[in-house]
């Protein structure tokens, strides 16, 4: 990624920078490695980013979307996405998100409960229409060996326990307006191994075994998202490795004829091509550390004070080969946790620089909030 800094000169810091040439390129990836197998269907988990031009290139592209709330589901519908490409998530549906839902048409509702199933039952009964169903499962795939995997465990909040899955399906079947159309995962994410995707496929295949032979017939498989991105070298590697991806669920999952296999891609997609650029207010000298204090935050991006998440810190204003310095790198907001990096070796650094902290383009801006009363940052998109 190349900063184009010459078209930032007046842009109000701290703002999201958006490269379209590498989103251009990844989206042209993920078409290129998923048009290699019959019956794959990508949708974009727009809880990523939903910056307008990101979602109109997207849509351009042909993917379809999920969504994990109404608010979702109304951004791609107005962004533009046919409403038989949006699928939607959520362990907490609320009655005018269904809604919402059901009046669009989509084209299928991943659901988490079966009070969840009864809800939709009766709100779509009440409009006449029959909904689109894949009932979301946990896999249990042993998260012991892969510490990443945190949603795909059999007790927690998220899905139907595999256990409850044979009542649950046949109590889909027997609702007069569900349309059980199969079955739905998502094991976690910022997965690089792809071990754990393999599991899945496994399990996904056991699961269609014992459904199959109770008579049960699905028309989708969807295994959810999670593919991760290189944090820490995103100049060597600013698409994620989408073929190693795919081949994995070729190699593995054993599809039906005509049956169809969904993914739900969210960070893998989106990650690279986005970085948060702040400008420098001060350099600060302490006894023994020297403090770079931007003027981005937690507010603007969290994920450093909420997971304990790297992000690549680059002074893009400053010579690159002259002398460097160590420097703890924060914000200015007014909890501890608001630091970005610490004994970062940087260029000497100076008020009025510009920094940028890379692979900030999922669940960066869209997770920005107001506290301290801050704006949200706003997007550059070039
Ligand atoms: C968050 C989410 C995704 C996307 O996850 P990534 O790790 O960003 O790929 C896909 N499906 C569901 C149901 C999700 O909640």
């Amino acid at each position: 990624m190349k900063f184009p800094v010459e078209q930032f000169e007046g842009v109000q810091t701290p703002f999201y920078y958006y490269d379209k040439e590498l989103l251009q390129q990844t989206l042209d990836v993920i078409n290129r490695e998923a048009s290699r197998y019959a019956g794959f269907h990508v949708h974009y988990a727009v809880k990523a980013n939903v910056d307008p031009t990101v979602l109109a290139m997207v849509n351009a592209s042909g993917l379809g979307c999920d969504c994990v709330s109404g608010g979702e589901v109304k951004a791609c519908l107005d962004a533009g996405f046919p409403a038989s490409k949006i699928v939607f998530a959520g362990v907490g549906k609320a009655d005018w998100e269904i809604n919402l839902a059901l009046d669009a048409d989509i084209a299928c509702f991943n659901v988490e409960s079966a009070p969840e199933l009864d809800v939709l039952n009766e709100l779509a009964g009440a409009k006449g229409k029959v909904a689109r169903v894949a009932l979301r499962v946990n896999p249990n795939v042993d998260a012991h060996t892969h510490k990443y995997i945190t949603t795909g465990l059999s007790e927690n909040k998220f899905g139907i326990a595999m256990n409850m899955l044979d009542m649950i399906v046949h109590h889909a079947q027997l609702l007069p307006n569900i349309s059980f159309e199969g079955l739905h995962f998502h094991i976690g994410s910022q997965i690089l191994d792809m071990k754990p995707f393999e599991m899945l496929c496994h399990r996904v295949n056991q699961l269609s075994e014992e459904l199959e032979a109770k008579g049960v017939r699905m028309k989708t498989i969807n295994v959810g998202g999670g593919l991760g991105c290189d944090y820490v070298n995103p100049d060597e590697h600013p698409i994620p490795d989408f073929a190693s991806y795919f081949k994995i669920f070729a190699d593995h999952l054993a599809l039906r004829r005509g049956q169809e296999l969904h993914f739900e891609l969210g960070r893998s997609v989106v990650c690279q091509c986005g970085a948060l650029i702040s400008r420098v207010l001060y350099v600060k000298e302490g006894n023994n550390k020297k403090f770079v204090i931007l003027d981005a935050g937690m507010s603007d991006l969290i994920r450093p004070a909420l997971y304990q998440a790297h992000h690549n810190i680059e002074n893009i204003t400053a010579a690159p080969d002259g002398p460097k310095e160590k420097y703890d790198v924060v914000g200015p907001i007014c909890e501890s946790s608001d630091t970005f990096g610490e004994d970062e070796l940087l260029p000497v650094t100076r008020r009025g620089d510009l920094v940028a902290l890379r692979s900030a383009g999922a669940y960066g801006q869209i997770m920005a909030s107001n506290y301290n009363c801050r704006r949200i940052p706003a997007s550059l998109v070039l």
